[in-house]
């Protein structure tokens, strides 16, 4: 039997259900309820990858090489996200869902100051926190660490994605890596594995990854 996760968002009364496609939705939708405003995947559909916003930065800012920004996503952390895809991933999990953000060398330059502005922008949109995935975080971890200070400078809760696992971040030499995972609230770690994506739970793709609170601890 299909698994399908539902979710109401009391604040706005908007009805998430995830597990079905698209056109099964859609069907559901026409059967069963009245009215419905749209039909996506949880996440808001038809994000403009990075090259379509603003992107500027100059030669000596740090900067975050960007896939795409998007708000609103319920599926990636606790609440309601303001997401941040970063670009450039060389793990290659087989059945990657993601596969056009490895490229090392794609997505746009953006300054981290540019970013975070992106991520809190617009003023008022619900938010109860921000996410950042890729691809990799951990392949741009010296500007990733930069910029998780500046949102927890402003009071954000940080949900992170690796597909590292902590034990493998752990080891890392580089001080900025440890800086990261200390600035993170939660850490969802490890490759995706397309045999155990059933059942995953939530915020996860598969069942080998876990949702670790306080990972820098
Ligand atoms: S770590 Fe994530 S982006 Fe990279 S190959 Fe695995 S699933 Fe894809």
């Amino acid at each position: 039997m299909k698994e399908t996760t539902w979710i109401i968002d009391t604040a706005s009364g908007a009805l998430t259900v995830e597990g079905m496609s698209e056109s099964e939705l859609t069907r559901l939708a026409d059967d069963l309820l009245t009215a419905p405003s749209h039909v996506n995947c949880a996440r808001p559909v038809n994000v403009p990858p990075a090259r379509r916003v603003r992107a500027r930065v100059g030669c000596d800012e740090p900067a975050l090489r960007v896939h795409r920004i998007y708000h609103g996503s319920v599926v990636e952390g606790p609440g309601r996200r303001s997401v941040l895809q970063l670009m450039g991933c060389t793990l290659r999990c087989p059945g990657c869902h993601t596969p056009e953000t490895h490229p090392i060398d794609g997505g746009v330059l953006i300054s981290v100051g540019e970013v975070v502005d992106l991520l809190l922008d617009p003023e008022g949109t619900p938010r109860d926190g921000v996410t950042v995935l890729g691809g990799e975080p951990f392949l741009q971890h010296e500007n990733l660490s930069l910029l998780l200070s500046e949102l927890k400078g402003r009071g954000q809760h940080v949900t992170l994605y690796s597909g590292y696992t902590l034990e493998e971040l752990r080891t890392r030499p580089e001080p900025s890596v440890r800086e990261a995972l200390a600035l993170a609230d939660i850490l969802i770690d490890g490759r995706f594995v397309a045999s155990l994506s059933l059942g995953a739970g939530e915020w996860r793709g598969s069942t080998n990854q876990r949702v670790i609170y306080a990972p820098g601890r």
